[in-house]
């Protein structure tokens, strides 16, 4: 069984101590790819191996994958140094090609293991999500792999932010201090109460001596809320301070 982790990398070997892994690298590669699976990617060879590992039954049975397996059963597949979907590959060589940024569904049996082309279709991770719920798979619970075994769970030292510390976007590299107008600030933000317009008069009324508490009252906010307001530290883009 393949787990998630830098050691279990699926298809990759380690990485060495300090060494960042290569940009678009998936933790989980398994679903929606950045790079086109082509039938021509795949050796003759590699057809024949695949072949031999799938129990071929009747046209609209299910097809089985009887090689190694993902978690949740997918079958898992080489392609040259990529590590594929079993089921994706078969797609590949039917239809030619799985586009990057698609993945292959079980849309008619749901059955992740299934190498049968005709149970599959291609799709986006929405409609991956969908098929999911609506077959009832979507795990939950006491049945989730993170109570199954909460040692698998990346905590600590085994988590990403200790493992790779360079690839956390802190500081001037934040993606709030890159693109700041893409935060959703005053009255942007879905739970705002106050306007650009209501702030600067509140702290007109307070300037001419108007209490907090009362101001919290006249529009709505805790007197706390109306301090803040007040004295600039929240809407600070706001004039009239
Ligand atoms: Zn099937």
């Amino acid at each position: 069984m393949v787990t998630h982790g830098p050691e279990n990398r699926v298809g990759r070997k380690p990485l060495a101590p300090g060494a960042s892994p290569p940009r678009g690298t998936l933790w989980c590669n398994v679903t929606v790819r950045k790079t086109t699976l082509r039938a021509s990617d795949i050796s003759t060879k590699s057809i024949a191996l695949l072949w031999s590992r799938i129990e071929r039954r009747g046209p609209d049975e299910c097809w089985s994958w009887t090689g190694e397996t993902y978690v949740g059963g997918y079958g898992l597949f080489h392609v040259g140094d990529r590590v594929v979907g079993a089921h994706a590959a078969v797609f590949a060589l039917a239809d030619g090609e799985v586009p990057a940024g698609f993945l292959v569904r079980h849309s008619t049996c749901g059955n992740p293991p299934c190498c049968n082309r005709r149970h599959m279709a291609l799709g986006d991770d929405a409609d991956n999500v969908r098929d999911r719920e609506k077959d009832g798979r979507t795990v939950r619970g006491d049945k989730h792999w993170s109570r199954i075994s909460p040692e698998k769970r990346p905590r600590g030292e085994a988590n990403g932010k200790r493992i790779h510390p360079e690839s956390c976007a802190r500081g001037d590299d934040n993606g709030s201090r890159k693109s700041p107008e893409l935060l959703a600030r005053g009255e942007k933000h879905p739970l705002a109460k106050l306007t650009a317009v209501t702030v600067q008069q509140m702290r007109a009324r307070h300037a001419a001596g108007e209490t907090f508490a009362s101001l919290g009252r006249a529009f709505g906010i805790s007197d706390v809320a109306a301090g803040l307001v007040c004295k600039g530290i929240t809407w600070a883009h706001v004039g009239g301070i």
